[in-house]
């Protein structure tokens, strides 16, 4: 059996376009899916499938909320002051999570500023998310994708595929470490409160996220298209208390072929891999299989097998701790 451990709906998605081509593609009910959230046009989408009963009966499509940190800048810790202006806000919260990308280019802010859009306040994001959780069909829900982006350039439309902006091109700024990391904790501590697993994206700054998972209470992780050192991968396993998962894609650790990186890692963790594609599930359409696949065929020419990669996802879906998760019973009997 083939799955997914980690597809998106692709940054373009709209109501219309969800409609035209994701809602009957999520009613197959023989492909396990684990489907993300990144930011606030996204959740949307997840909040009309948390919504639609045909789909939810499907037990093989598991939901995610979280928000990536190329999308942490929208969201704001401050509040605004009594009589602010809409645009003091903005530039107040905006000043203060982005920082030049090169200290050495001269830029400014303020054209970013024209097409940023007014912050969303983290708190009650996370309330509403809590709620979500609690809510009968909360066991199908899990954290992502979170995580930390040390290179990531926000776009001169503000945000990547930003709906009312046409502007192309990346600006000379990026999202601070601190307010990333202020995010991300936010959704650690979610995960944490409900025993969820969390889909954690890392670009750079391994050595911080190691430190910050080794010193949260979270338990369940899947670092997803890992690009991490082996090192690395090797120390995340061996934390006590915790289930470290590595999420392999084709577009990023087959990028160049099969590496000897590659080659050294994949045996390394082998009971520990899930497969994932990383697609947006309405741009990959009916070729889903195939990204997943491609995937597929590649750990098999470092010595991984289908059952390997299936009975991981059993493991992973079911919880390793059986009496703490609520969708135990359910989801393995739905595989039987
Ligand atoms: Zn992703």
């Amino acid at each position: 059996m083939r799955y997914d451990s980690h597809c998106h709906l692709s940054p373009e998605i709209n109501e219309k376009l969800y409609h035209d081509s994701v809602r009957e593609y999520l009613r197959i009910k023989d492909f396990p899916i684990n489907l993300m959230m990144t930011n606030h046009i996204d959740e949307n989408i997840i909040r009309l499938i948390l919504q639609d009963d045909n789909i939810l009966e499907n037990e093989c499509i598991r939901l995610n909320v979280g928000i990536h940190p190329w999308f942490s800048h929208l969201y704001t810790f401050l509040k605004k002051y009594v009589g602010e202006t809409s645009e003091s806000f903005k530039k107040r919260h905006y000043e203060s999570v982005l920082e030049k990308y090169s200290k050495k280019i001269n830029s400014s802010i303020d054209a970013l500023l024209e097409v940023l859009p007014e912050p969303i306040p983290i708190s009650k994001k996370i309330a509403e998310f809590n709620k979500l959780i609690s809510l009968s069909f909360g066991n199908r829900i899990n954290i992502g994708e979170i995580g930390l982006d040390k290179f990531a350039r926000i776009p001169l439309s503000g945000y990547l595929c930003n709906p009312v902006v046409s502007t192309t091109g990346l600006s000379n700024y990026k999202v601070t470490m601190s307010h990333q990391i202020q995010i991300f904790e936010q959704f650690l501590e979610l995960a944490i409160q409900f025993n969820k697993s969390c889909s954690i994206h890392c670009v750079g700054g391994y050595g911080l996220m190691y430190d910050i998972i080794k010193q949260s209470k979270v338990t369940r992780i899947v670092m997803h298209s890992y690009s991490g050192s082996v090192d690395s991968a090797l120390m995340l396993r061996k934390l006590p208390g915790k289930n470290v998962w590595f999420g392999i894609s084709d577009f990023v650790n087959f990028c160049n072929g099969i590496s000897d990186k590659v080659k050294e890692l994949i045996p390394l963790i082998s009971d520990r891999i899930l497969v994932e594609t990383d697609f947006g599930i309405d741009k990959m359409g009916n070729d889903h299989f195939e990204y997943v696949d491609e995937v597929i065929t590649k750990l098999s020419k470092v010595g991984i097998d289908l059952d390997n990669l299936w009975q991981n996802w059993l493991l992973f879906c079911d919880g390793e701790d059986k009496n703490n998760n609520p969708g135990y019973k359910t989801y393995t009997q739905s595989y039987k």
